[in-house]
């Protein structure tokens, strides 16, 4: 039978293993398994010709028995509820893995952001943080970016929920422009909190870093800032790197600055001077030391899962490996540090930015990358034991430390009434 690659089902599943070893009874499994709420908007927007299109949207918020919901907003052609279910599920137990007082929410609209002019962009981005204006806030969730969204989308969303206030309200979105009150380092935190958590496990398992050869998939906001960070911060050698039209390779190492530079211009990591053309496919089997997937879900799988040679996998994108090929890496003692712990960097610095927003005070970048450092080498150095000690893969362990923290969380409240 196919692998079922069903962002949510693979979500459900991964839950159930850690309540079956935290030994969870089926009421808890229940609620712990099902979003706790769910909002589609169907949203009408002008285009530059003067016809109408309506676009669909959606926000989750999963669970909020530790905080308010915290989660991104995805704009891309295969956004389903579906996805946006696992997706908010997963921001659950990423903000309880970083201790955050958080639960996990997640947003998307049904678009192809690439065909829209900047306009287009602005009046969807704006009717759509109107209609879902009436679950969001400060206190209640606190939309992000993801993929094809950014700190332009989050001043846009930030106007408009301040215009239906009456006051400004930077505290509603993170990921913001300094100027209305983002925080410093904020659009890296991703790629570091990765870096920092790949830093560490690789002391772990004896891996020089300094000597490392590294492969990124996907060349966005989180993949690009890990290809520099790798190479700047611990002089790895980056020798690949793809983005949605393609990839380039160099056994020697990449110029990962140039190739900024030529991303910027040319749109594309293509063609770059100096390399050699690959595809995604054989980027993800590449020899290297370490393997950063950093594009969409469902990218290593039973299909490919065996012919990964890389001895760590730092998932920096959300989702990338299905189930079946955590099972067969972690049998081929590939060590894979997983999305809710290696991207956790994100949402906490977004956390920062939403405590400097409410407290009205601001740290400088060294604070922000110093906190950050500390709470996620924290987050590993918690759950490296607990897959030490069960015998499991360090995705499960991270599901265990998690699952546990909003259970607790579900259980000193009790049930209402
Ligand atoms: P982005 O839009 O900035 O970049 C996405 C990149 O992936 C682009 O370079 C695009 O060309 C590339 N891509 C798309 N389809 C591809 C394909 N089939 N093969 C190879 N590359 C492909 O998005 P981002 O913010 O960097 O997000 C990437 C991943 O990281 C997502 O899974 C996202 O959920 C996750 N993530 C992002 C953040 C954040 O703060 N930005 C935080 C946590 C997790």
């Amino acid at each position: 039978m196919p692998e079922n690659l069903d962002q949510f089902e693979i979500a459900v599943a991964q839950i159930r293993k850690s309540a079956q070893i935290l030994k969870l009874d089926s009421g808890m499994v229940d609620i712990l398994t099902k979003p706790k709420r769910e909002l589609t908007v169907n949203f009408p927007v002008r285009l530059d010709d003067g016809t109408v299109k309506v676009f669909t949207g959606y926000r989750v918020q999963y669970n909020y028995s530790r905080g308010p919901c915290k989660g991104g907003v995805r704009f891309h052609p295969n956004v389903s509820l579906n996805e946006v279910r696992a997706l908010a599920a997963w921001m659950t137990w990423k903000t309880a893995v970083m201790n955050l007082p958080y639960g996990g929410a997640k947003g998307g609209v049904i678009v192809d952001p690439k065909k829209l002019s900047r306009d287009e962009l602005e009046r969807l981005t704006r009717r759509y943080t109107s209609e879902i204006s009436i679950i969001i806030g400060p206190e209640k969730d606190i939309p992000a970016p993801d993929v094809y969204t950014d700190s332009q989308t989050m001043a846009w969303m930030m106007d408009t929920f301040s215009m239906i206030k009456g006051y400004s309200v930077p505290g509603v979105v993170t990921g913001k422009p300094l100027s209305i009150g983002g925080s410093e380092g904020r659009g890296e935190a991703t790629a570091r909190g990765a870096m920092y958590v790949a830093r560490a496990a690789a002391k772990t398992r004896g891996i020089d870093t300094g000597k490392a050869t590294v492969a990124v998939q996907g060349f966005g906001n989180a993949g690009s800032i890990g290809a520099r960070l790798f190479h700047e911060e611990l002089g790895s050698k980056v020798v690949a790197v793809s983005d949605s039209k393609g990839g380039v390779y160099n056994p020697n190492g990449l110029n990962i600055p140039e190739l900024l530079i030529h991303k910027e211009k040319t749109g594309s990591v293509a063609n770059f001077q100096g390399s050699k053309a690959i595809s995604n496919e054989e980027l993800l089997q590449l020899d290297v030391d370490i393997l950063v997937p950093a594009a969409l879900e469902n990218q290593i799988t039973e299909k490919n899962a065996s012919a990964v040679k890389a001895k760590m996998v730092v998932e920096e994108a959300n989702g990338p490996t299905t189930p079946k090929a955590d099972e067969i890496l972690h049998k081929n003692g590939v060590l894979l540090l997983p999305d809710i712990l290696a991207n956790a960097g994100g949402v906490t610095v977004s956390y920062f930015e939403w405590v400097q927003d409410m407290q009205s005070f601001f740290w400088s970048l060294e604070e922000v990358n110093n906190k950050l450092e500390s709470l996620i080498t924290k987050a590993y150095n918690d759950i490296l034991p607990i897959s030490q000690k069960e015998n499991i893969d360090m995705r499960t362990a991270a599901y265990v430390y998690a699952v546990k923290k909003v259970v607790d969380a579900h259980k000193i409240r009790g049930l209402w009434p």
